[in-house]
């Protein structure tokens, strides 16, 4: 197993990053994972520095045969997170900014299983904000798209597997930004944010070739596409999966429109970063020749 530390963190993902170390595919790489905030808020006031790190990503591991063209299978072994979390909310950020009169983070006991919030136990379910590989073009960590990066899935849990379209030599795999619960949009601007760590396998997958990520949890394949609207990222996703539909499934453009009016499911997996990021949702027994999961 390789050890990948909160040594090496990074806050862009893109073509010139350095990567931590190599693994093999098949090879367990466990990423120990600071909060969205850098850990800032367990900091004493002297050690906390200037600035807060913005959303930092543990790695990036490049993977042993990876080429631009390929895709990365990452499955999610095991995910621990802290004992506590962070909530945040900033006046005007996210779908709830005009009701923050003052901005304002909390500290959140992480007990039993669930998150004890205003007199309430809201059962934990932990999960990975960012996951991505470089892309062709150098983004900062905070951005989502077809690499991965920001897009807060609450499907990435554990036992989930990420399938991300490889952009670079070696694809680059970081992640960080783990919340303990999430609800889909993360509409409060926040999840609950955790620092923790990540065991994860990766498999390369050659000639499988995706636009964007996908994610598979439980029965179901989620095509996951970002946009600068929630409107065009719906756009790009069913596209996505209709395509994906005609080439494996030998069913024609026409009747995979039709079939999807029953079979696609829409969700918002975040409404508040800069690019909205959208999943649309499908039984895998509906795609019985599909190449993933
Ligand atoms: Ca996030
Ligand atoms: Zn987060």
């Amino acid at each position: 197993m390789i050890v990948i530390s909160t040594n090496t963190t990074v806050t862009t993902l893109g073509p010139d990053s350095r990567p931590a170390a190599l693994a093999q595919p098949g090879q367990e790489i466990l990423f120990e994972t600071l909060d969205c905030f850098g850990n800032y808020y367990y900091h004493t006031p002297q050690d906390q520095g200037d600035t807060m790190p913005a959303n930092p990503a543990t790695g990036p591991v490049a993977i042993a045969g990876a080429q631009p063209g390929d895709t990365l299978k990452v499955t999610i072994k095991k995910i621990t997170i802290s004992p506590t979390a962070m909530i945040e909310q900033i006046a005007g950020k996210g779908c709830l900014g005009k009701r923050v009169r003052r901005d304002a983070f909390q500290m959140v006991p992480l007990r039993d299983g669930a998150a004890q919030l205003f007199g309430r136990a809201v059962p934990l379910r932990p999960m990975i904000g960012v996951i991505g590989v470089a892309p062709a073009q150098a983004v900062p960590t905070l951005v989502p798209g077809a690499h991965g990066g920001n897009m807060d899935c609450a499907n990435i849990t554990e036992g989930a597997e990420v399938y991300l379209p490889v952009f670079v030599p070696g694809a680059q795999l970081a992640l960080g930004d783990l919340h303990g619960v999430m609800a889909d949009g993360e509409i409060g601007y926040s999840g609950l944010e955790v620092y923790g760590s990540v065991l994860v396998e990766t498999q390369l997958l050659k000639g499988v070739r995706l636009a964007n990520p996908v994610v598979r949890e439980g029965e179901t394949l989620y095509f996951i596409a970002s946009g600068d609207t929630l409107d065009q990222a719906a756009e790009t996703a069913s596209l996505d999966l209709c395509d994906f539909i005609t080439r494996y499934e030998g069913l024609s453009t026409r009747d995979t429109v039709m079939l999807l009016n029953a079979i696609g499911h829409l969700g918002i997996c975040q409404a508040v970063n800069g690019q909205k990021t959208v999943k649309v949702g499908v039984q895998r027994r509906w795609l019985p020749c599909a190449p993933l999961g």
